[in-house]
């Protein structure tokens, strides 16, 4: 039987929508749902996804997408590359799966949200397939982890993560509920598909294969790749949908769900990617720093990407972008002064020549970071030995992105970087801290969507984690002996500092 050409037919088909009799559009597509903004469908039937594709095609593809990518890891496994691989390259795995192999399972159920309750034909055909997607990228993301966990159970926590409270877990859960679960269709389409997965998770993914190539691991460099394709064409989602509200009205709710995203999955990547491309990618391998891959490649195309569709820059955008210079080092400090919060062995990631390197990508790097933060620990593990970091109190957490607020150590106007800074806000009586200003504006737009939190560091105050010691919390954190994180180099790295001393004296 002769088949049609996709053109032929797509259109028509796709756009095939019944006019309810029985029910209103109302009841049909609920707004609490929809999210459609009071659009009506023949408005709706305007959406014209960039990408089109159809279920013969799609599956075709993915069935030798993962042939491909399976295939590979079988014909690899017993080469057993991780036994030999650097220990930054292994803490970048588990710290990648620990924190997006579930989510991107969730992030199925956000994609029929929209493959139900979008009015749009074609968003709802796009995010069926979204929603496979994101399936397949929750399977996938379990699966390869699994044959490591004898090796270590820190891997076991691509499936255990999302079931703690554990501190960057709970950041996590925080932004994606935000973004993803509870949202509805038009909220999700352009929060997750076009804030997120255009401006940040795509690049990621084509950052992070590149990465694995460099880094030997094929394996996994071949699994970020093909998620990376899916991630391409379901992000598409996001931008016609853009276009029908501005169209119709509704830019300035659109520019305020853009605008909520795009800080938030800045912050994450802040806490994720900032410390890995900066900190524990082995020094001879790093191509780009952090700052210089989120100016080039995020903030730069996805700035284009606003502008043309007919947004604004979000109001925040410099100080999103002098931003670059603090929060990624701080988290990083934070995260390997705390390491055993987490459940990867962190890098320290200052050696001499790995110090050079981030005075030249951040100038001003040694004069506050280096000579406020990292050598004073340098000099009382010189005298005392590798002693427990871990700071006496609770440290002040965001309640917007649940993570530490951050300043520049030794900043002083005329430096590089920010001073430390609450930006609290007192809400029917009770008082909450914020890391910046973008993040209490977020708080501000709905309060009632944010206000019941706690972050852990409230949870704390509250007597909720007992007992209220180190061993409490990390109990509360569920990571026990095995799985919480060590320093990734067992302080081999203070033997050059010890040289040091010892020729200066
Ligand atoms: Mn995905
Ligand atoms: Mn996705």
């Amino acid at each position: 039987m002769a088949l049609l050409d996709r053109a032929d037919w797509y259109d028509i088909a796709r756009d095939t929508n019944w006019t309810p009799k029985y029910v209103s559009e109302d009841a049909l597509f609920p707004e609490e749902q929809s999210g459609a903004l009071g659009l009506p469908l023949e408005v709706w039937e305007n959406y014209d996804e960039p990408y089109k594709v159809t279920y013969r095609e799609y599956v075709r593809t993915q069935r030798e997408k993962d042939a491909g990518v399976y295939s590979v890891k079988a014909a690899l496994q017993r080469a057993n590359f991780l036994d030999q691989a650097e220990p930054g390259w292994v803490s970048i795995l588990k710290l990648h799966y620990g924190a997006f192999a579930t989510l991107e399972a969730m992030a199925s159920s956000a994609e029929s949200r929209m493959a139900r309750f979008g009015k749009a034909g074609g968003m709802r055909n796009m995010a069926t397939f979204g929603s496979l997607d994101e399936n397949r990228h929750g399977q996938i993301q379990l699966y390869f982890p699994h044959e490591h966990v004898h090796r270590s159970r820190q891997f076991d926590w691509a499936t255990k993560s999302m079931h703690t409270n554990e501190w960057a877990v709970v950041a996590a859960r925080h932004l994606f509920d935000d973004i993803m679960a509870g949202r509805d269709a038009v909220g999700v389409a352009l929060m997750l598909t076009f804030a997120f997965e255009t401006g940040f998770s795509n690049l990621q993914f084509l950052g992070l294969a590149a990465d694995a190539a460099q880094a030997g691991d094929i394996s996994f460099s071949n699994l970020a790749s093909s998620i990376q394709t899916d991630e391409a064409r379901h992000a598409q989602i996001g931008g016609p949908a853009v276009k029908i509200l501005i169209e119709n009205g509704k830019k300035d709710e659109a520019q305020r769900l853009v605008d909520i995203a795009i800080w938030r999955a800045w912050t994450l990547f802040a806490t994720v990617t900032g410390p890995s491309m900066d900190y524990y990618t082995p020094l001879d391998r790093r191509e780009k720093s952090f700052k210089e891959f989120m100016q080039e490649w995020v903030f730069g195309q996805f700035e284009r990407t606003l502008l043309d569709i007919g947004l604004e820059r979000p109001w925040y955008w410099d100080t999103m972008l002098a931003d670059l210079d603090t929060r990624h080092h701080g988290m990083h400090a934070g995260i390997w002064t705390f390491h055993k919060s987490v459940w990867w062995d962190v890098p320290p990631g200052i050696s001499r020549a790995e110090r050079a390197w981030l005075e030249e990508k951040y100038p001003g790097w040694e004069e506050t970071w280096g000579a406020h933060f990292w050598d004073p620990i340098i000099a009382r593990f010189l005298k005392d030995g590798p002693v427990e970091t871990v700071l006496p109190s609770m440290v002040q957490l965001c309640n917007m992105a649940q993570v530490p607020i951050t300043g520049t150590p030794g900043w002083a106007p005329g430096k590089t970087g920010r001073p430390l800074q609450d930006f609290p806000l007192e809400h029917e009586g009770r008082l909450y801290h914020f890391g910046s200003a973008v993040d209490r504006w977020i708080f501000q737009q709905n309060p009632d969507r944010y206000k019941d939190h706690l972050s852990v560091a409230d949870r704390m105050v509250a007597g909720m984690i007992q007992p209220p010691t180190l061993e409490g919390l990390l109990d509360y954190f569920s990571l026990k002996e095995g799985e919480w994180g060590e320093d990734a180099l067992s302080h081999s790295w203070l033997e050059e500092y010890r040289q040091e001393q010892a020729q200066a004296a």
